[in-house]
């Protein structure tokens, strides 16, 4: 029979933190903990298999499994010294999630499990007569498992602010009010008592179902609730943007609750061992004094601080649980130790006082930003806790982009006034318009505006806005609230807890400080500091870090491909050579004809593409070859000594001139070029095109008209000789596009052989270049070997290789692929990720095939591919030299790729 039920607790378990694909991460680390001889509340978990079982099984309990859970609690009852459902000595459970991943908030908890009519009256006993925790206890409970239990797991999907929790929450609110209470504390145990009877009455009225008065039924209740969160919106969304598999599941932890609200000598809270924001290698965290862990990451109290050292903005006047609690808190200094010892990593911690005693709630590696990132992994070398090969793969590629992201400009940040301060929850800077809904924020995302998703208080069912969001501020929480969680996640730029912000949702306005705003105002962050401007602030990128070097450096030292960068003039090849590029792995020459001064040289590739007669095309190439000439030069000089890889001119001709419904500007042209307008609308028909991406384009332009091929060849020849005159060290790779077999490349290469013996005459120097091929039809993959009896290098284009095998076309396929995805037929967007199973197969065939023709073939690859890290793996083992990506990427490449090797390594 499948064991689905794991104990811990009592210093020993039968998991440990190897085990997070059937425990879950959280059930797992508990395991962990009791085996680091950790006070932990005793407790079982119940696997992630269960929850797919649970699936399969309609949504029923798998036959057993409750008689498994029954067994694991006599072993909690036996180590705690109390009984589940006892009217004596009642021993009470939270039902909690966890999955292998950590998807913060997004599933759902219960806590107090187990009080009831039954129980109620001994726990007051038990605890000295302490109504008031107990009635405490209770209406938490009853929010929660109604919320939980009875609305969410049943399906229930309330109109916007009528749902249960929120119903009751108000409820909550109108008695305070009515009291004159500000804080939750100042409750009575009658108050609770009274507020516990008529949640019942509202929960019966609006669900139409009694709130459970039985501990058993509670239990059974909670674990399937836990299951169903599984499948919640807000995590079935988490999960698409982080690509956690949807069968993975969730484990549950039942486990024994341990109070923090049973007056002023306990109290609950969440740490990390070292600052999430910045790295520092301080104990930073925040705690509340008589409450329950949800208050701290709901925002519902401003959490105090854990010590002095780390004291804050919004906490700064509040006392430390380092001066109220120095035991304890030295206790928690230790675990801290113990944990790092045994983790070599940051971890993020929960944990509860009960009574001054210390118990550990949770632990998992935590979430941090890009730079807090670099600052561990390179202190913990120092202190000898992890290897360079280790710091190499601390940073995840997307935490490494995040570092070259830009941040505020700190010159004209000084010229603004800071008209509010938070706290600096997520990284970087952020200038954009303020959006007061995630709907509105997802408008403006896809309308490519930037904006800024400002809120009341960090909502975990906001998940998709955040996402669509440049930054996000809202008006409470703490820097361990779930928005600051997942924006450090990502990444992205947040502040949080900002008071000054009090928003009207009726009236779309927000007010920071005394300044009024209206949704669509734009307004900048300062991640870093936590603070608000008014205005646009200006950008600048971060790359100028000591750290950063000192990373890459040992980044390159573990890499073994190389990586190269898709350019196209001087700025972007130096640009990309600073990033770390080895060369360029794509040169595309069109570029010059868009965009700043392409005016002359378009004029002239119009006057080649409009003739329709042989002579006057070589008048007007012999004008172009300048150019063509100019360019090539400009940027083999910046790279002197690195290679370049120039790929004959490729696209559709069409593509530069008017279109034939572009009446004015076909008037104009034909002005211009002193013709009718008639004969250029029958030249410009003439280049008609039913399908465009499979004609007239690449080597097929060379074949037809190979006085195009023989003018970049003189242009490239020509500006390598001039090159080698002037002392430099040119590296000319040419690349013919497109190719589908090997009499393509001898018919052009029969043209650079005659043009380049002619420089080399007329130069007197002898011209040193690499003839290849891009790989982008699948046909070349298949008759790759005679390809590579011409070609000394291939390049694989798996942006038109993806095109051509999948056939969709790239320019109008996104409607397609989004629908795609979402039905589950293709797990991602192919010209994103490299389809590893079908064009990684071609890929690799590719390569082999090749090689078995010419042992040293150099193979790489040019397209968007070549910056996805994903991507870079696949390459790596393909065993291709080099990926070539867009300058902004190359540091991500390179860290890709290094990690390749080292996983490969460690693989063996
Ligand atoms: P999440 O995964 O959203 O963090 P958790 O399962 O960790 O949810 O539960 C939320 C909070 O409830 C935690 O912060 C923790 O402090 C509290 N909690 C959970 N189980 C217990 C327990 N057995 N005793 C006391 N507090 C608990
Ligand atoms: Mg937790
Ligand atoms: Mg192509």
């Amino acid at each position: 029979m499948t064991k689905y039920v794991y104990t811990f607790g009592g210093k020993t378990a039968e998991g440990n933190a190897s085990m997070k694909n059937e425990l879950g991460g959280k059930g797992a680390n508990l395991a962990e903990m009791c085996l680091l001889k950790l006070p932990v509340p005793a407790g079982l978990t119940i696997t992630t298999e269960c929850c797919t079982d649970y699936y399969k099984n309609n949504c029923k309990l798998p036959k057993g499994l409750m008689d498994e859970v029954h067994a694991g609690i006599k072993k909690m009852e036996k180590i705690m010294g109390m009984k589940y459902g006892d009217p004596e000595n009642p021993l009470l459970v939270s039902c909690r999630s966890g999955a292998r991943k950590s998807m913060p908030g997004m599933m759902d908890t219960v806590l107090n499990i187990g009080l009831c009519s039954k129980t109620i009256p001994g726990l007051i006993k038990k605890t000295g007569g302490n109504e008031r925790f107990v009635y405490d206890s209770y209406r938490r409970l009853i929010m929660m498992y109604a919320d939980v239990v009875m609305e969410k797991a049943e399906g229930i999907e309330p109109a916007d602010g009528q749902g249960i929790r929120k119903q009751l929450d108000d409820m909550l609110d109108a008695y305070k009010e009515k009291k004159g209470y500000k804080s939750d504390t100042e409750l009575t145990a009658d108050d609770l008592k009274k507020l516990a009877e008529s949640f019942k009455a509202r929960i019966k009225k609006v669900l139409r179902t009694e709130f459970p008065d039985d501990a058993e039924a509670q239990l059974e209740g909670g674990i399937k609730a836990v299951f169903k969160s599984w499948n919640g919106k807000k995590a079935v969304s988490y999960r698409r943007i982080e690509g956690i598999p949807d069968d993975w599941g969730t484990a549950v932890n039942v486990q024994t609750m341990v109070f923090g609200n049973m007056g002023d000598t306990s109290a609950t809270g969440v740490a990390f061992t070292r600052n999430p924001a910045t790295g520092d290698n301080q104990f930073y965290g925040e705690w509340l004094i008589n409450a329950q862990g949800e208050d701290v990451v709901a925002g519902i109290r401003t959490p105090n601080p854990l010590n002095d050292e780390t004291k804050n903005e919004q906490n700064k006047h509040m006392p430390s649980m380092q001066k109220l609690m120095p035991e304890t808190y030295k206790e928690l200094c230790e675990v801290r130790r113990i944990l790092e010892d045994n983790y070599h990593d940051m971890l993020d911690i929960e944990f509860t006082i009960q009574d001054g005693k210390l118990y550990m709630l949770q632990c998992r590696v935590g979430k941090r930003t890009g730079v807090a990132a670099l600052t561990m992994a390179l202190d913990m070398l120092k202190e000898g806790r992890i290897d360079e090969k280790e710091v190499v793969m601390r940073l995840s590629p997307e935490q490494l982009d995040e570092l070259l992201h830009p941040i505020l400009d700190s010159t004209d940040e000084k010229k603004h006034t800071v008209i509010a301060k938070g706290l600096p929850a997520g990284p970087g800077g952020a200038v954009g318009r303020i959006a007061l809904t995630s709907e509105k924020a997802k408008e403006y995302r896809s309308a490519k505006i930037a904006n800024v998703l400002v809120r009341e208080e960090t909502n975990p069912e906001d998940v998709e806005g955040m996402r669509a969001a440049d930054g996000i501020l809202t008006a409470r929480g703490g820097m361990t609230s779930h928005a600051a969680l997942v924006a450090r996640g990502w990444g992205k730029c947040c502040i949080v807890g900002c008071d000054a912000v009090k928003i009207d949702f009726d009236k779309k306005i927000v007010h920071i400080g005394d300044k009024m705003f209206k949704e669509g105002d734009v307004i900048s962050l300062n991640g870093a500091k936590g603070w608000v401007y008014a205005e646009p602030v200006g950008m600048i990128n971060a790359t100028e870090n000591p750290l950063f070097k000192k990373f890459m450096k040992l980044v390159d030292k573990y890499r073994k491909m190389g990586v190269r960068t898709n350019a196209d003039n001087p700025e972007d090849a130096q640009n990309a050579i600073n990033f770390g590029a080895e060369g360029i792995g794509l040169f595309r020459i069109e570029h010059m004809f868009y965009g700043k001064n392409s005016e002359k040289p378009l004029a002239k590739l119009r006057n080649m593409i409009l003739t329709d007669n042989t002579k006057d095309r070589k008048a007007a190439l012999k004008e172009l070859e300048p150019y063509i000439r100019k360019a090539a030069k400009g940027t083999l000089k910046v790279l002197d000594g690195k290679p370049l890889t120039f790929r004959l001119m490729d696209p559709p001709l069409h593509e530069f001139v008017p279109k034939l419904e572009e009446k004015d500007k076909i008037k104009a042209l034909a002005k211009e070029r002193g013709m009718s307008t008639k004969e250029l609308v029958k030249r410009i028909a003439a280049l008609h095109e039913v399908n465009p991406m499979m004609g007239l384009r690449g080597v097929r332009l060379g074949v037809v008209y190979p006085e195009i091929t023989e003018t970049q060849f003189r242009a490239l020849f020509q500006a390598t000789a001039e090159l080698m005159k002037e002392g430099f060290d040119p590296h000319l790779e040419i690349m013919v596009p497109l190719t589908i077999n090997v009499k393509e490349l001898e018919h052009q290469k029969a043209i650079a052989d005659r043009v380049k013996a002619e420089i080399e005459k007329k130069f007197g120097v002898k011209i040193n270049y690499m003839y290849g091929t891009m790989i982008e039809i699948p046909r070349a993959t298949l008759v790759a070997d005679q390809i590579a009896s011409v070609a000394q290098f291939f390049s694989f284009g798996t942006n038109d290789l993806t095109q051509m095998t999948f056939g969709f076309s790239r320019d109008d396929v996104n409607a397609i692929v989004k629908d795609y995805i979402e039905e589950k037929i293709i797990p991602a967007d192919p010209f994103n990720t490299l389809d590893q199973e079908g064009v990684g197969q071609l890929v690799k065939l590719g390569v082999q095939r090749g090689r078995s023709q010419r042992a040293n073939l150099k193979c790489g690859v040019c397209g968007e591919h070549g910056g996805d890290p994903a991507s870079v793996h696949f390459f790596y083992k393909a065993g291709l030299n080099y990926v070539s990506c867009s300058p902004f990427r190359v540091p991500v490449a390179r860290l890709a790729a290094a990690q390749a090797a080292i996983e490969e390594e460690r693989a063996k």
